[in-house]
């Protein structure tokens, strides 16, 4: 039979809550970076797991006025009804660059002030941020929003943030875990901020010590190097030793087999690329959590990227390489 139609089979029925065959849920959210991005992805999803707020930023020569992003943050919120809307706030900096948010040169933005850093430079633009996404908020009573701050390496980044949001009624303030100092300390972070969000495109790129944007470089910034996955294993004990919920809103997120290891690892919710979810969603009915944990172990142990990926991949049911 032919691979096309095996894998329309795979996906068949794909529709609904996350959740592995035995019924654990994971909640499958979608990675949005405009208000029209979340008018089409709130269609069949659980919410949205990253709304990368600094798209509304990009091109122009001031920032937006509390007002304007007021409206684009009610827009979102009204799209999601009363499902998860996670918004992380401006990421400027290094592979995002902004105009009005630009420090100067630096010998390398990728280390430099970027991400929170740079929001505690230029604190206003962190304080319109959290007026506009509490006024949202207010707007939209139904509205479940948890806001997150980029790139927390220390606890007294997490707690800056977390102190503001308080300030302003935003109820869930989180950090992104994307740097391994908050992978390896994030019982610390955990104990401050609600909740954390698994950024798994510069966690390994910090991890190894590999440029993202440099294409060569793919092998090396594989979510299956057993470097990244130990960081993740880091931080999901972290979330359990704290309470906390952990989910992840990096790439990594969006393939099923990695999707299953996350779990496993005690991840509770992916969020990804919209056209990805179907897959993932039928990868998670095809096994129980006992698998995902098993899978999660030899891939942790393993070696090497390759290896990870294949110990995984063995313990997979028959179907799920439709899905791939
Ligand atoms: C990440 O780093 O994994 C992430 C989700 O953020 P971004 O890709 O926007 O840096
Ligand atoms: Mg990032």
């Amino acid at each position: 039979e032919e691979r096309p139609r095996r894998r329309a089979r795979a996906l068949a029925g794909s529709s609904g809550e996350g959740a592995t065959k035995d019924g654990r849920k994971v909640k499958l959210l979608a990675n949005i970076g405009t208000a029209a991005d979340a008018e089409s992805a709130a269609m069949d999803l659980e919410g949205s797991g990253l709304f990368r707020t600094e798209f509304l930023f990009l091109d122009r020569e001031q920032a937006p006025s509390v007002e304007e992003q007021t409206e684009t943050y009610t827009s979102v919120l009204k799209s999601f009804g009363d499902r998860r809307v996670v918004v992380r706030t401006l990421d400027a900096g290094a592979d995002k660059p902004l105009a009005f948010a630009d420090l100067g040169p630096e010998e390398n933005p990728a280390l430099g002030q970027r991400g929170v850093r740079l929001t505690q430079v230029r604190e206003e633009l962190m304080d319109n941020q959290l007026a506009a996404l509490a006024a949202a908020r207010e707007a939209v009573p139904e509205s479940d929003l948890w806001v997150m701050a980029p790139m927390v390496a220390t606890t007294e980044e997490a707690r800056w943030f977390v102190d503001k949001c308080r300030a302003v009624g935003l109820p869930k303030a989180g950090i992104m875990v994307e740097t391994p100092a908050a992978a390896i300390r994030s019982a610390n972070v955990l104990a401050i901020a609600d909740f954390a969000s698994i950024g798994t495109n510069d966690l390994s790129q910090y991890t190894m010590a590999a440029d993202r944007l440099e294409g060569d470089l793919a092998p090396l910034l594989s979510p299956w190097q057993p470097a990244v996955l130990s960081m993740i294993r880091e931080t999901c004990r972290g979330g359990d030793a704290t309470g906390k919920h952990i989910g992840v809103c990096g790439e990594a997120g969006g393939d099923p087999l990695m999707a299953l290891v996350l779990v496993g690892l005690g991840v509770s919710s992916l969020s990804m690329a919209p056209s990805k979810v179907a897959a993932v969603r039928a990868a998670l009915r095809l096994h129980d959590f006992e698998t995902c944990k098993q899978m999660a172990n030899y891939a942790v142990d393993a070696w090497s990227a390759k290896e990870a990926r294949e110990a995984a991949l063995r313990l997979a049911d028959p179907v799920l390489r439709d899905l791939l």
